[in-house]
């Protein structure tokens, strides 16, 4: 097989291979890596899902994006290892399904991209002294995520900033306990000051001079890409049923929904996607006005998806190769308040006397737009973290008691250990420490 390139989508730095790409994160030019080429799987591998595992699926998958960096037995065995738990498709109705994402260690679906990103990493380390410091914003759940992935991991340090008081107590205590390889640092700010203040590091020169950042959000390849393969899991489950399928993705900074379009390039018989927002909906108002205006983000029940400007809006551009109608010919978007969120979690109590997360509530209130103009089609909505990681607002809404779920137990209690940082020089000082 030939090598997989990454171009960078500011087209000032050269190509790079997929280790580099992973090393790196965002190229020297500031812009996102893209791969060179996308290879859709052939028909045979579509009419012989069933036959597959999920991990010889997503192996087939992957396969082209980093080979021969990795190679195939080591590769078999990431894969293996990324995807130890369950992505079930639960039915709501006829028209509306839920994929539950969150099966794994901190019961988000960053736990996929985070615990393949660390198995890659780990291994492009394995004879290299050099450390690696991972850098990472977090908005609530990509921290325990990555965390939880690296940890332990060698040669490899992770500083994860997440903005004090913004995040649910769950999440912090995932992210600031685990000690050994991974610090927390607490910011005054908003997510995107956490997100301001990591993409600075990247470009300061005296700092990456001293030593290898890398990141661990969506903008690193080996983080983004392998979220492609749930969307392949939900199919395989659906198919036999649904020839219609929708997906509603919860989206923050678009890096899921964009690894689900991924999918679609590579075969995926997928009709279309939702891009579900919370009041932060600068896609939701591109798709109606053509303009595209960042804002700086607000406050939400939906905390994850509290973006103002999407890292990886840039990715879907590329896929649909910058062309605004064939873009609004294969997604709609729309946005929701916290009040319509609430009554959502409320209606899918009452209604299928299951329990959604907020997140989860805003991608089925998705589902009921776009089914009002589509009601052929079965939506089916990621349920992107588990409801009781956002317990308090999920207790207040539905009224019950939530058991906890042991990997939930497992933090509680646990000693929090942070540092609080206010300003770029702030995280500097530490880094360079
Ligand atoms: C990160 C996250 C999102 C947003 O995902 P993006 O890939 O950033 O769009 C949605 N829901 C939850 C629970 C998340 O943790």
């Amino acid at each position: 097989m030939t090598e997989m390139n990454y171009y960078s989508l500011n087209k000032q730095a050269p190509n790079t291979s997929f280790k580099d790409a992973v090393i790196k994160g965002l190229a020297p030019d500031k812009g996102l890596y893209f791969p060179e080429n996308i290879t859709p799987l052939p028909q045979s591998f579509w009419d012989d899902i069933d036959n597959l595992s999920y991990s010889e699926m997503a192996y087939e998958a992957i396969k082209q994006f980093v080979s021969p960096e990795i190679p195939e037995y080591v590769l078999k065995t990431i894969v293996e290892e990324t995807l130890s738990f369950d992505f079930p498709v639960i039915k709501l109705n006829d028209n509306i399904s839920t994929l539950e994402l969150f099966h794994g260690p901190t019961m988000a679906f960053k736990d996929v991209g985070a615990r393949f990103m660390a198995r890659c990493l780990g291994y492009f380390n394995k004879d290299n002294t050099n450390e690696v410091t991972v850098l990472v914003a977090t908005s609530g759940d990509t921290g325990g995520a990555v965390a939880n992935g690296f940890l332990g991991v060698k040669g490899v340090n992770v500083v994860i900033l997440y903005p004090s008081g913004k995040v649910s107590d769950i999440q912090e205590m995932q992210l600031t306990t685990l000690g050994q390889n991974i610090k927390a640092l607490e910011v005054n700010g908003t997510f995107d000051d956490c997100q301001a203040m990591v993409k600075t590091a990247f470009l300061d020169e005296e700092l990456i001079s001293k030593m290898q950042l890398t990141s661990a959000n969506s903008i690193n390849v080996a983080r983004w890409l392998p979220q492609l393969f749930y969307f392949m899991f939900a199919y395989k489950q659906l198919h036999k049923a649904h020839n219609n399928i929708v997906f509603s993705v919860p989206s923050g900074n678009f890096g899921n929904i964009c690894a689900g379009m991924m999918a679609q390039q590579l075969g995926l018989p997928i009709s279309h996607f939702v891009a579900s927002n919370n009041e932060n909906n600068v896609v939701t108002r591109y798709l109606m006005s053509k303009l595209y205006e960042p804002k700086p983000s607000v406050q939400t029940i939906s905390n994850a998806m509290d973006v103002g400007a999407p890292s990886n809006f840039i990715r879907i551009q590329e896929i649909y190769k910058n062309k605004f109608d064939t873009l609004k010919g294969n997604l709609s978007s729309y946005s929701f308040t916290d009040e319509e969120t609430r009554e959502a979690m409320l209606e899918i109590y009452n209604k299928y006397n299951y329990v959604a997360d907020p997140h989860g509530a805003v991608g089925y209130l998705g589902c009921k737009a776009y089914l009002k103009e589509n009601p052929k089609a079965h939506c089916v909505f990621l349920e992107t973290a588990h409801p009781t990681k956002f317990l308090e607002v999920v207790e207040d809404v539905i009224k019950k008691e939530q058991p906890l779920p042991k990997q939930i137990q497992s933090v509680m209690g646990r000693e929090k250990e942070s540092v609080i940082i206010s300003t770029y020089e702030d995280l500097k000082g530490f880094l360079l420490k």
